[in-house]
């Protein structure tokens, strides 16, 4: 059960005019009472007023990091907008919230509390209105919340009348998915560069202009697709397309030409969420919302932890939640009934509705822990897995993504639905989203869930979680040796890290054979640390070498935990088959598939289980030449998290060409930035095609942009490098003299928060907004929302900022390097690059290859449309002119100083300014 800090004091019915409303931003704040009088107030104030009074504000704990009160409550606008328009997308800033209800956009910092009162009003107003879309379930979710203390719930009654009919629950209104046969293979056909020429004019209609660099892409895509010539061996190319090429389309026309005349599926994976959205609209030139029968032909594909388990929910909605987690609860449930597809994690459920809670509530309502029932589950006709898992296999194309492509490859329940043709847009992230994919780590946060599944929470819990034995528990009463298994795997199961592990090993105290290797891992890497303190509070890591001999035979104590747990679980995985194999009368069909999910989560824990066994089974010998193991300790804000040892492939693409290339008939990977610029050789080598004997097809399309007049690359050269006053310095010039717009990317969150503390305030009295990833309490999805519908804000974020950024025209025209991307130092890196040089490179030239890049990819964000125009920015006293092939040929780079800078970043002048000394890369 989750209990927060409870709800603030219910409120009676009153007119909203009479609330008042307050309004916090690094500006200053602003209160406005209810005769309509604004003024602004000091953050004391602030605090006391709203500890005596329930405000209207935007955002509590936004506002509470402002005034720096925590435990601000409040009467919260999207709390409201949550519960009036579910699923329905508003950026959460004031200016987003007027332009979402047809408001008038505040002047200024202090017109946003008038705006509230206007939007409170606009609000309650809809509830009253006939025609209010999203009236189905909103009464009876208001009692649930009243009898909750919601604060929202006594002004909302007064609005809200009961409807004459008793409204339908969720669990009765959602559509039930239906059952459908196998498809027959798709048939085989050519694409000839006519007809893949005509459906590309289709898609861009015919009064677009025509794009000589999308007209040659598209042809060479349509080749992928054609019938494969030798089994095991896929059509593969690789296709870089410069920003601008029109790739998207230049990809569907031949996709959806083939889908149309082979009757096949194809998958477009992407790395982003961003691209995702993109694809879902320009696929709707290719394909309509609905076929005639009423089925969707494009369908986006998740991993099954992004969607709202039904169960979950109703659970959480019957006690399971308790405190503020079950009023989020209650308007997820309100969401669910509107919602497009149950996605909980980027589609249309707000990103920020989970922050006004804390996220763990929504992730609560997944089925992250794999614990789904399947066809014993009440909702799995209605399920919004599973209805996503039936749509995408007789869709014509699946959105898919790279981590889900692999898993589905590698475990997927049903080899035929697994994806033959394939196209990997964002293709640069296949290596990186394979090593994650392919990875093994044994560590205490993914032993205790292991444990959970099989042995169920340790405490008394509320909820519906159940350990293996009650969900098996007709097989174990059916089955006497599948009974004595299950007992077996139970007892076994017991030798695994449970509640409090982490506090038992730093203590010195462990239990059990898992607990012991995990205090020697802990130990065994704070002995090696030579960070000498610089490194508090964040990861430590050691190699998996030289250990000592009382640290192998734990190990090896482990391992023969491990092996002792898996023998049962995989007498369960054969007493299961037996009883699938041979029936008995009680079997019916929603039974059958009950086993049969079962079956499949124990078979993929049982290959956990082995993979962790060979793990320890090395520590000791002789290194595996094919991994690269370490030890580490996992830290945020000096606190440690979890504990464990590694394993990476050293090669991660050489297991993703076994599940994925291999088995497929047609494979195109495909970036702006797939190639370096000097060679095709680490793109040939990072795509897989080696191990499994495969000639990748090579294509380059170059970008139609005029890189010469769009954009210039500023190389800072007078900010000292870890002086810290002088970078915040830096970045708040450079957002003065840009007026916002800014994109800063930095390499450590250290730096970045140092950053923003020192000037978040000066900029905002300056009408220029500054958000942060790690600093504000707001996802990420969301934070690119605020800035792309703010051209006065700028945002500082990390890594995952360099690639989902989309935001094209005048809310980005500046990016900020805070110096030279170099890869982290970790062990994993360290093998790698000694790998490269052991294979005839050179180490630094690997070095080189990843930082070039990144700079690609972080340029990349800059130019998204012949319109756009801005600067690259990198703050570095000595950028290796070897680097410089990272930015497209034809970009004028300067070194200046920060003030030359400023004069050009501030003079907008790309158009007017005078011709500059080249430093340009000539490749
Ligand atoms: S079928 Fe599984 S995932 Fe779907 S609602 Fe039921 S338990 Fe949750």
């Amino acid at each position: 059960m989750f209990t927060f800090r409870s709800a603030v004091p219910i409120l009676a019915a009153m007119p909203s005019v009479t609330l008042p409303a307050i309004h916090a931003s690094h500006a200053g704040c602003w209160l406005r009472d209810g005769d309509g009088l604004t003024r602004p107030v000091g953050k004391g104030e602030a605090v006391t007023v709203a500890a005596d009074t329930p405000l209207l504000m935007l955002n509590a704990p936004l506002v509470a990091t402002r005034l720096g009160y925590p435990d601000l409550s409040g009467l919260d606008l999207l709390e409201l907008f949550a519960f009036v328009h579910p699923a329905r997308f508003v950026v959460p800033t004031p200016k987003g919230l007027a332009h979402a209800l047809g408001l008038a956009e505040p002047a200024d910092d202090a017109g946003v509390p008038d705006l509230l009162q206007r939007a409170t009003e606009a609000l309650l107003a809809t509830c009253g209105d006939p025609q209010w879309a999203e009236r189905e379930g909103a009464w009876s979710a208001l009692q649930s919340l009243a009898r909750l203390r919601w604060a929202w719930a006594g002004t909302l009654t007064a609005h809200i009348s009961r409807p004459e009919r008793a409204e339908r629950w969720l669990f009765a209104r959602l559509p039930e998915w239906e059952e459908a046969g196998e498809l027959p293979q798709p048939r085989q056909v050519e694409l000839d560069e006519a007809v893949t020429l005509a459906r590309l004019g289709q898609l861009t209609g015919v009064d677009a202009e025509q794009r000589q660099g999308q007209r040659d892409y598209a042809v060479r895509a349509a080749r992928a697709f054609a019938p494969r010539l030798k089994s095991d061996q896929p059509h593969l190319l690789l296709a870089q397309a410069g920003t601008g090429i029109g790739k998207t389309l230049g990809y569907l026309a031949p996709a959806s030409l083939w889908s149309e005349l082979s009757g096949g599926t194809v998958w477009v994976s992407t790395f982003t969420k961003a691209l995702q959205r993109q694809l879902r609209q320009e696929s709707r030139r290719a394909w309509p919302e609905r076929r005639a029968d009423g089925s969707r032909p494009v369908v986006v594909r998740k991993g099954r932890e992004n969607y709202l388990c039904l169960l979950n929910l109703e659970d959480a909605l019957q006690g399971g939640f308790g405190g503020r987690a079950a009023i989020l609860a209650h308007l997820v449930a309100r969401w669910a009934a509107y919602t497009q597809d149950g996605d909980v994690v980027g589609g249309d459920l707000p990103g920020w509705l989970g922050t006004l809670f804390r996220q763990r509530g929504i992730a609560a309502l997944t089925d992250r822990r794999g614990e789904c029932v399947y066809a014993g589950c009440p909702h799995y006709r209605k399920c919004f897995i599973e209805r996503a898992s039936r749509a995408s296999a007789r869709a014509d194309l699946v959105i898919g993504n790279h981590a889900l492509v692999m898993v589905n490859a590698a475990r997927g329940r049903d080899h035929a639905a697994r994806p033959t043709r394939i196209v990997f847009d964002e293709g640069h992230h296949l290596f990186d989203a394979a090593d994650s994919t392919f990875a093994a780590a044994l560590t205490g946060a993914e032993a205790i869930e292991l444990r959970r599944w099989i042995i169920g929470p340790e405490k008394a819990s509320r909820g519906r979680r159940r350990g293996l034995a009650a969900r098996l528990a007709d097989v174990a009463s059916y089955d006497e040796a599948g009974g004595r298994a299950i007992t077996a795997a139970r007892e076994a199961a017991e030798a695994l890290p449970a509640d409090g592990w982490l506090q038992r090993i730093a203590e010195g105290t462990p239990s059990g054979p898992l607990e012991e290797l995990l205090a020697a891992v802990r130990a065994t890497v704070y002995a090696r640390d030579e960070s000498g303190g610089t490194e508090a509070g964040y990861g430590l890591e050691t190699e998996a070498a030289a250990l000592e001999g009382a640290f192998v035979e734990q190990a090896q104590s482990a391992r023969a935990a491990l092996a002792e747990l898996r023998q049962p679980l995989i007498r369960i995985g054969n007493r299961l088959e037996t009883i699938l194999e041979e029936p008995p009368d009680w079997l019916d069909g929603p039974g059958r598939a009950r086993i049969e999910g079962a079956r499949h989560s124990l078979s993929w824990r049982v290959d956990l289980l082995a993979a962790w066994e060979a793990l320890l089974e090395r520590l000791g010998g002789p290194a595996d030449p094919e991994f690269v193991d370490w030890l580490a300790i996992d830290r945020s804000e000096a606190r440690e998290f979890d504990v464990g040892i590694h394993r990476r492939w050293l090669d991660p693409m050489k297991p993703f060409a076994r599940v994925v290339l291999e088995p497929a008939h047609g494979v195109m990977m495909t970036s702006a930035t797939l190639k370096d610029a000097e060679s095709w050789d680490k793109a040939v080598a990072r795509s897989g095609a080696s191990h499994i004997g495969v000639t990748a097809q090579l294509s380059a399309h170059e970008s139609p942009f005029d890189y010469g007049l769009q954009a210039e690359v500023l190389i800072v050269t007078d900010v000292p490098r870890g002086d810290i006053p002088a970078l915040a310095g830096a970045y708040g010039r450079l957002i003065e003299a840009s007026g916002g717009g800014v994109l800063g990317l930095f390499t450590a969150i250290r730096r970045l928060r140092a950053v923003h503390g020192r000037i978040a305030d000066r900029l905002a009295h300056g009408g220029l907004p500054l958000y942060a990833q790690h600093v504000d309490p707001i996802d990420t999805g969301t934070l690119v929302d605020i800035f792309r519908d703010d051209p006065a804000s700028s945002l500082l974020g990390t890594d995952a900022l360099r690639d989902g950024v989309d935001v094209p025209g005048h809310s980005l025209r500046l990016v900020v390097m805070e110096q030279v991307p170099w890869p982290r130092p970790t062990i994993l890196h360290r093998a790698r690059r000694l790998a490269a040089a052991a294979a005839g490179g050179s180490a630094s030239a690997y070095d080189d290859s990843i930082i070039r890049a990144r700079l690609a990819q972080a340029f990349g964000r800059l130019i998204r449309s012949r319109d756009d125009r801005g600067h690259f920015v990198v703050l570095s006293s000595a950028f290796p002119s070897r680097l410089l092939t990272a930015f497209p040929e034809g970009t004028p780079i300067l070194r200046l100083s920060l003030h030359e800078a400023l004069q050009r970043v501030g003079s907008h002048g790309l158009d007017s300014r005078t011709p500059i000394g080249s430093d340009a890369p000539s490749a």
